[in-house]
């Protein structure tokens, strides 16, 4: 049986504000069949591009960036938000539509040489994962892929990551 991922999504309008939508991946986490669809995908992309360890931002990053990682044999390190790591971290701020937002990643994380897939749940403006990108970078990684659910195209985050390979599940506008 096969598994079309985007019944497993949910368009929630005006969430969280007035003439925004929200794509809420919680259904795809819910079924097991839809999860390991959706793993299964992504690992096998972290493979062709030789990953040998996952970064994924704070929160729901973790929900894929885990389960990827286990079946791929290789570990997971999180890119937190401020104040929640105890040890020495490195540290990268960005803008948010309205705002500024902080990522934080242990220092000792990331071994120079190590080939790094970041994932995440959906790419938008593509802010978030620019800067877990220059988190991986500072501590002498390479980024060789960029794996997501969900690609929303019509806020052009390619354009911002045009310097990485991405690879999404699924495309919405
Ligand atoms: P960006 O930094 O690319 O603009 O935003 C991506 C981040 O915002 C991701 O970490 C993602 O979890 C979150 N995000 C933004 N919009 C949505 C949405 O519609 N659905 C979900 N599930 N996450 C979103």
């Amino acid at each position: 049986m096969t598994v079309d991922l985007r019944d497993y999504i949910e368009s929630i309008p005006d969430f969280p504000g007035p003439g925004v939508t929200f794509r809420d991946i919680t259904p795809l986490l819910g079924d097991s069949e839809a999860l390991k669809t959706a793993t299964n995908a992504l690992v096998d992309y972290a493979r062709r591009q030789g990953a040998t360890v996952i970064v994924a931002p704070e929160s729901r990053g973790f929900l894929l960036g885990t389960p990827i990682a286990l079946e791929l044999g290789v570990g997971f390190v999180p890119a937190r938000k401020p104040g929640k790591l105890p040890r020495k971290t490195v540290s990268e701020s960005y803008t948010l539509e309205y705002g500024s937002a902080t990522l934080e990643m242990n220092a000792d994380a990331i071994k120079p040489g190590d080939k790094v897939l970041v994932v995440d749940d959906l790419l938008a403006t593509g802010g978030t994962i620019a800067a877990t990108n220059k988190l991986v970078e500072r501590l002498g990684g390479e980024v060789v892929g960029l794996g997501f659910l969900i690609e929303l195209t019509e806020l052009q985050g390619r354009e911002v990551l045009k310097d990485y390979d991405i690879y999404a599940l699924m495309e919405y506008e």
